[in-house]
């Protein structure tokens, strides 16, 4: 009888919890974050957690440099509470398409809003894309001040888990600067303070540490490059020992390809994180390209 008791109240007791879980789960539904492009992604679900559920607007492998927005880019942001952009001249389009959303509780996120930006030299890059260099997010302190200011947006947008966004931040921070100083050490003692790449996405990495990028984007602005220049290009890096060329995912990699052949060099993948790339989250493609670059400058 005692028993029968006990497993009536159980059962009574899972009634009860079963009927507070809806209003409980309608509490703690996380709130949707629109983000730019994956970058941007990854910085708010490394503050965000479980609190948030991100969506990116620019497709996985479409190029965010050129990006056009759709009518699902406004389906999206016409439910979501917050839209994450870089800045820096990635998202031209991001006010008029949060504006178009006629959404009141959109809340627009400019990531990079304080950090001082690195200038773009290039003519071309600057018609198409602004002044400013956009990748922040691709250096350590840049991420820091980008995963910031995400974060004191969430808490703006859901103001009960604020204390929750502040300390998420609090941690991913703490592992910025744990790479950081690692990796300050490290590029220290290297053979050379410059690397092989094919899209000029490293300036701010470059700043952070001290190190130079040369891009065959750079070089090769206009077009495919001539045969002879790109000879004169693969001894230039025979000549400087250089031993790797760095090449991206999204964007060709012929050329690079092409140089390091020419230059007895191999290709190796680096991540821009402008679209999803192996499964990786942040830190996980940070500290590859970190790696990567090490053994590159040592080589
Ligand atoms: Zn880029």
């Amino acid at each position: 009888m005692q028993r029968r008791k006990f497993v009536e109240m159980g059962a009574v007791c899972a009634l009860a919890l079963t009927a507070a879980l809806p209003a409980r789960a309608e509490a703690e539904r996380p709130i949707l974050v629109a983000a730019s492009f994956d970058a941007m992604a990854e910085l708010v679900k490394a503050v965000g957690g479980s609190l948030v559920r991100v969506e990116t607007l620019i497709p996985p492998g479409a190029e965010p440099h050129d990006f056009t927005p759709t009518v699902k880019t406004t389906q999206l942001l016409r439910a979501a509470s917050v839209l994450v952009v870089n800045g820096f001249g990635m998202e031209p389009w991001a006010k008029k398409i949060a504006a178009a959303a006629e959404n009141p509780r959109l809340m627009l996120v400019t990531a990079s809003e304080g950090a001082v930006p690195v200038k773009n030299s290039d003519p071309d890059e600057i018609a198409e894309h602004g002044a400013d260099d956009p990748h922040l997010w691709l250096s350590l302190s840049g991420a820091e001040i980008e995963a910031r200011n995400i974060a004191e947006a969430l808490a703006k947008a859901d103001p009960k888990n604020a204390e929750a966004y502040r300390m998420q931040f609090t941690l991913f921070k703490g592992k910025l600067h744990v790479l950081k100083t690692q990796y300050s050490a490290r590029f220290r003692n290297v053979k050379r303070r410059f690397f092989v790449t094919g899209h000029a996405a490293f300036a701010y990495l470059c700043r952070d540490f001290n190190l130079e990028q040369k891009s065959v984007e750079g070089v090769f602005a206009e077009g495919e490059p001539t045969p002879k220049r790109l000879a004169e290009l693969a001894i230039e890096l025979k000549k400087a020992g250089v031993r790797t060329v760095f090449a991206e995912k999204l964007l060709s990699p012929a050329v690079s390809k092409t140089l390091a052949q020419e230059a007895g060099a191999r290709v190796e993948t680096i991540y821009t994180m402008e679209s999803a790339e192996d499964g990786k989250n942040y830190l996980e493609r940070m500290r590859s390209n970190l790696e990567k670059i090490e053994s590159a400058l040592d080589e």
